[in-house]
């Protein structure tokens, strides 16, 4: 016999939650994102929350969580894989020690605290049995790596299942300009537009050479080209949104236009935000990795390069080779990677009840519409028609340590912090899905 518990069954802590999920190895690639499913599916059956696990590949799970009935329903996204582990960190990157009110390790803050943090949440609304509507968990695989397995295999095959009438995901960490703390809502995000060049030419001795059949010659000038490229400023409702209060907070009261965005950035005091605020509001282009040659007697007849382009809503691949057909030349292009833009209206219902909440739970500072300059599974939902509107850490006090720490060395949360964002989640399921 099925015999549920008439006692509630307490509730764990969102910080051994997260402990537990760093220790569990994920690093995409490989992946393995199962084991942090199963993870999961024994903590929502012992709470009795209907749950599933979708596994496209041996390994690649995803896992997916129902609770409530009723018309209305909210999604909290996140992901279960992180990104490798560099040398030199202070601590073991998956010990997810707990100390000093910290929790270590990689994960901590992209993106298994989210995932603790929403896992809790949707626990304690569970316990609560208060919902006049859905709340629909969705932990994804894949995500660090452009998330075809994860959020886009369910996008695609089981929309129904992770559908909602808009969704909460991972974001933007809080700005600190001058000292304070500023919460940031992102209602976008640029898309990469990876691009992979290669110049050809014809290859002879080094000791007589012809520097115009030589491939990394042109290569070079294809680079110098692509450096000194000044891309057109374009500002969207949301971006200029930001900007201005950006500007308003610093004392500077100009109307924000696409013509005095670059004075207005470089009178900012703080400028700690001035390369975030630049990319935003411009495609951006970095040439990161080159390769060409043999041997320094050999004239090269091939060199290839990787270029890190990304573009605003708006603009497009085509946009891209467009503007950048002069300084290209003859040069091969090839994309390596490729997703459109994407952003939710932050002139809706749903980012004015994020919004109003948050403020609850930070504070009545402004809080900022940002665009994401890296890319995440919001831009599935997105393709949709569902709203995603992504928040990273809450906190009264960022410490921009812990901003650098994500994809970087010695990632740690504060337990305040993932407490903060767990009541914050709680309150606006609770408001959203209210009986
Ligand atoms: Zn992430």
């Amino acid at each position: 016999m099925n015999k549920k518990p008439t006692v509630k069954t307490s509730i764990p802590a969102v910080e051994e939650i997260l402990s537990d999920l760093i220790k569990i190895q994920t690093v995409n690639p490989p992946g393995g994102e199962t084991a942090a499913a199963h993870y999961l599916k024994k903590l929502f059956d012992k709470y009795h929350i209907e749950n599933e696990i979708i596994e496209p590949e041996p390994g690649r799970g995803s896992f997916i969580a129902h609770l409530g009935q009723g018309e209305k329903k909210m999604l909290y996204l996140s992901h279960l894989d992180v990104v490798p582990v560099s040398e030199g960190w202070d601590f073991a990157a998956f010990s997810g020690e707990i100390k000093d009110g910290f929790v270590h390790g990689r994960g901590a803050i992209d993106c298994k605290g989210l995932v603790a943090v929403e896992a809790c949440a949707a626990i304690q609304l569970a316990q609560s049995g208060k919902l006049n509507g859905q709340l629909i968990f969705a932990a994804t695989a894949d995500e660090e790596v452009g998330g075809a397995l994860g959020a886009g295999i369910l996008s695609a095959k089981y929309p129904d299942k992770i559908r909602a009438d808009f969704a909460i995901n991972e974001g933007d960490e809080p700005l600190t300009m001058n000292g304070k703390t500023y919460h940031a809502l992102s209602v976008g995000e640029k898309g990469p537009a990876w691009m992979k060049l290669t110049a050809r030419g014809i290859s002879s001795h080094g000791s007589v050479p012809i520097l115009e059949h030589n491939a990394v010659v042109k290569m070079a000038k294809v680079i110098n080209g692509l450096a000194k490229y000044r891309p057109q400023i374009v500002l969207t409702p949301e971006t200029k949104s930001l900007l201005q209060t950006i500007a308003r907070l610093d004392g500077l009261f100009d109307e924000i236009h696409e013509g005095n965005v670059d004075y207005i950035l470089g009178t900012l005091r703080d400028k700690t935000i001035v390369p975030y605020l630049s990319a935003i509001t411009r495609m951006t282009i970095s040439p990161d990795v080159v390769h060409g040659g043999v041997k320094t007697n050999i004239v090269p007849d091939s060199c290839e390069a990787q270029v890190d382009i990304r573009i605003l809503p708006g603009q497009s691949w085509e946009y891209v080779l467009h503007e950048l057909k002069d300084i290209l030349g003859d040069v091969q292009t090839e994309p390596l990677q490729y997703h459109s833009p994407s952003f939710s209206s932050a002139d809706s219902k749903y980012y004015r009840l994020v919004e109003e909440t948050l403020k609850e739970y930070v504070g009545k500072e402004p809080i900022l519409q940002t665009i994401t300059t890296g890319a995440t599974d919001s831009r599935y939902l997105r393709e949709m028609d569902v709203p995603s509107y992504g928040i990273g850490v809450l906190t009264l006090n960022m410490d921009p340590a812990l901003s650098e720490s994500v994809h970087g060395k010695n990632e740690k949360i504060d337990i305040a912090s993932l407490k903060l964002k767990t009541d914050f989640l709680v309150k606006l399921a609770q408001k959203y899905l209210a009986k």
